[in-house]
């Protein structure tokens, strides 16, 4: 990284014509932040939780959960954290609550896991609605096919609220979205016009759009983030979400790529999240373009 890259990782980003750009960052341990100053970057996009069910045996409580989310957020003080639901399977596995598949990027994952497991669900629902009092929170569900899983997802975080309520307890309901990084959602997004936000999963939405798994080495040319079939539905995502003033943001890698930013910023994007390590390289990649 260059010195110059380093200073400039404390200012807001801006294109070279003057466009601000939000650039968050990925979170998967809350230790993590100890090393970062909030004052670099514009918010947590993503809070990857699957690292929390792997750490322990057996499946964090309520408790344990509370605790590291609430950890996030009152560092993040004001600033927006996006905490994604656990998105377990596939490249991500989980022992003792993944289950053996044949083709585990094409099954029980993500939110398809955590809607047939109530059980984990609610618990985690619990620990982010309790947790939302002390700061800035959004939720989002991964991998996301149809809409009904969106629905039957928002309504589990009702019927949570509803006992936290019942019991007395402090909690908030956050705005709930989606992750776009299944093809579906990303080229039919007006099925989606009632959720709070959206964020694009480049890594799942190209390893998917262009049938190349994103762990196979022998794979990876195909595996582009920059294939303008995945840079025309990041553009039509977007603009659909300008259009229905719904926030579109992307948190998949491509974010901090320094070849990929020129282009995301093309297709419209104004807001990445990016891995801590690529905040000042993706910070000077946005300063270099004219949008
Ligand atoms: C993605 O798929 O782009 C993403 C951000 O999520 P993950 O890499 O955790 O699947
Ligand atoms: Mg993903």
């Amino acid at each position: 990284r260059s010195r110059r890259a380093e200073e400039g990782v404390m200012k807001p980003a801006m294109t070279k014509n003057g466009v601000p750009v939000r650039v968050l960052i990925n979170v998967a341990d809350p230790v993590d932040l100890d090393r970062i100053d909030i004052k670099s970057c514009d918010g947590v996009g993503l809070m990857r939780t699957e690292f929390l069910f792997s750490k322990v045996t057996g499946l964090p409580d309520e408790e344990a959960q509370y605790r590291a989310y609430r950890k996030v957020l009152e560092w993040a003080a004001d600033k927006p954290v996006t905490i994604r639901t656990i998105d377990a399977g596939g490249d991500k596995p989980v022992p003792g609550f993944t289950v053996e598949e044949g083709n585990p990027f094409l099954g029980l994952r993500g939110i398809r896991l955590a809607l047939a497991r109530p059980d984990v669900f609610s618990a985690q629902a619990r620990a982010l609605l309790r947790a939302a009092v002390h700061g800035n929170l959004k939720v989002m569900f991964p991998m996301v096919a149809v809409h009904e899983e969106y629905a039957r997802a928002t309504a589990l975080f009702a019927e949570e609220a509803k006992k936290l309520a019942a019991a007395g307890e402090p909690y908030a309901m956050p705005p709930l979205g989606i992750m776009v990084e299944v093809p579906s959602v990303a080229i039919a997004p007006e099925l989606f016009s009632d959720v709070a936000f959206f964020s694009i999963g480049s890594n799942d939405l190209t390893q998917y759009v262009m049938a190349a798994a994103r762990d196979n080495t022998a794979v990876a040319t195909l595996n582009s983030a920059t294939h303008p079939a995945v840079l025309r539905l990041i553009a039509d995502v977007t603009e659909f979400g300008r259009q229905h003033h719904i926030p579109v943001s992307l948190c998949g890698d491509a974010g901090g790529d320094a070849a990929a930013i020129p282009l995301l910023l093309k297709a419209g994007l104004r807001d990445v999240s990016v891995v801590p390590a690529q905040l000042a390289l993706a910070k000077a990649a946005i300063a270099g373009v004219t949008v």
